[in-house]
């Protein structure tokens, strides 16, 4: 009998353009799919309680699209090491393949295992399939990492096209007889008490539900990316990143059908796929960062933010958390957060500066509240967006440029209608009104049905106020006291 492979599924939950996988079956042997539940291994990091959701739903997809094309997937808990040589014992199968990834401990991880593998004389093999280009492959003249963005993209651009997408596998070839599988209730993914119904409206998660957003996006909405990209109130953004956080869709699936779509178009629609294909470049970037600085999912990439003075309140991180600042969009986004896993990219920023420049919480403790809330939480791109909009990052937000947030909300929430969705106690104030509550008259708030401080909250920080004392905290750093 020729022995299988064991494909070991990770964050690349697809059929289509799946290297490992399709490496394997071109091999003509038998195929092994398994998936390890092993989040402990991940630690500090390993999956929030949202994307822990996401996953169970998109194992159960993936299970389905496996067992129809002929090979079930196996689900198994614990250590992946002492899982995988029990699969290997149990079928008989000579060879692992896998995929890559890039957080410090799952790049400790595989090093590990791919040595035990091999020194049991099993072939071990892993294939790039989550990013474009990996950390090693692209670096400066002076042969550095990249830290500022631009002339990373404009290096990555200059290069060759991805190549093309593989095919999706039309027939797998199980062994004869099937391993045993742990159902998938039995890996605890799902919250015992279900605070899901949001993320369940708003999400398809699984490779059908990705292709089926990249196709909506690349049709309908990346024309008018440019114009649309900041509008939380609009569907103005692809919406993919929880679908390319677990792998169930390729970054070059995207990049192929933004070309593809904008081929032949006018000028300004494909600016327009160029530049949602530049923000997917953040994503690039953000993994070639935290590839080449690995402790920065904790620490300051510039070293003397070390020394900010943060002013650690539990109370205010919890108005915040909360959607109870007082100042509207931030708690539009908030709540947004909390009922669907997700939250805008321009008012992620909004509610990050707001955290750590007007609360003067530090970033690191905002990253972790979105790690367990958002469905695409993400090492690489939360640890760049958090030390982005703190200051303290590679080709940071100047610390010094602090948002305000009524101005915010009303360039890009001009009819509140975002706001109005997320912060229904307001919902009767118009814009511009509803951005600021707590400048508006008594008449005016009864009108609108509003009590400030009892039905929604007056705001927790003074803005003018707090962008001083925000100042003042820089200034300490930069004088190298931190008092
Ligand atoms: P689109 O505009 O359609 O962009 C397409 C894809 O490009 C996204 O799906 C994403 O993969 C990538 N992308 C876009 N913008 C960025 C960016 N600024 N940085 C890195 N990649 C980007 N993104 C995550 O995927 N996971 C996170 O945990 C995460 N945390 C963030 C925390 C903060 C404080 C900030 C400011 C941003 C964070 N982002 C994170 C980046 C960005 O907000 C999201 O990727 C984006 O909102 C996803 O929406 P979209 O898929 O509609 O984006």
């Amino acid at each position: 009998m020729t022995p299988p492979i064991i494909v070991w599924f990770r964050r690349d939950l697809r059929l289509a353009d799946n290297p490992a996988l399709h490496a394997a079956v071109e091999t003509g042997r038998p195929v092994v799919p398994v998936f390890i539940e092993s989040g402990s291994e991940e630690a500090p990091w390993q999956p929030g309680g949202a994307a822990r959701w996401w996953l169970h739903q998109s194992l159960a997809a993936l299970g389905k699209s496996l067992a129809q094309a002929g090979a079930p997937l196996v689900l198994r808990q614990g250590a992946a090491l002492a899982q995988l040589e029990r699969l290997l014992g149990e079928t008989g199968a000579t060879a692992v393949y896998w995929n890559r990834l890039y957080e410090p401990a799952l790049i400790e991880r595989e090093t590990r295992i791919k040595a035990a593998l091999k020194a049991r004389g099993v072939e071990a093999r892993s294939f790039k399939s989550a990013v474009l280009l990996e950390g090693h492959e692209i670096a400066t003249k002076q042969g550095k990492p990249y830290t500022v963005f631009s002339p990373f993209w404009r290096a990555v651009v200059a290069m060759e096209e991805p190549a093309p997408a593989l095919p999706a596998p039309e027939r797998l070839h199980a062994p004869g007889a099937a391993p045993e599988s742990l159902p998938l209730e039995a890996l605890g993914l799902l919250p015992r008490i279900d605070w899901a119904a949001g993320m369940r409206e708003e999400w398809s998660p699984g490779e059908a539900g990705a292709l089926r957003r990249l196709a909506r996006f690349t049709d309908r909405a990346m024309p008018d990316y440019d114009e649309e990209r900041n509008r939380p109130d609009h569907y103005g953004t692809s919406r993919l990143s929880p679908h390319l956080h677990w792998g169930e869709v390729s970054p070059r699936q995207v990049w192929h059908a933004a070309r593809r779509a904008s081929r032949g178009a006018d000028a300004a629609a494909r600016g327009a796929a160029d530049h949602f294909l530049r923000e997917v470049g953040w994503r690039e970037f953000a993994h070639h960062l935290l590839t080449h600085f690995p402790r920065t999912d904790r620490e300051p990439l510039r070293a003397d933010f070390a020394a900010f003075p943060w002013r650690e309140d539990a109370a205010l991180l919890r108005a915040w958390r909360r959607g109870r600042t007082g100042y509207p969009i931030v708690d539009a986004g908030m709540r947004e957060l909390w009922a669907t896993g997700w939250m805008h990219n321009r008012v992620r920023m909004i509610v990050a500066s707001f955290l750590v420049k007007h609360l003067l919480q530090p970033w690191q403790r905002g990253a972790e509240w979105f790690w367990d809330t958002l469905v695409d939480a993400n090492l690489a791109n939360n640890t760049l967006g958090w030390q982005w909009s703190a200051g303290c990052g590679a080709d940071a937000a100047p610390y010094f440029r602090i948002f305000n947030p009524v101005l915010q909300a009303e360039k890009f929430d001009p009819d509140g209608a975002y706001t109005r969705r997320w912060v229904p106690e307001l919902a009767k104030l118009a814009a511009p009104h509803i951005h600021k509550p707590w400048m508006l008259s008594p008449a005016v708030l009864r009108a609108a049905g509003v009590s400030l401080g009892a039905d929604y909250p007056r705001p927790v920080v003074d803005h003018a106020q707090a962008r001083e004392r925000a100042l003042a905290a820089f200034a300490a750093i930069r004088k190298g006291g931190a008092g």
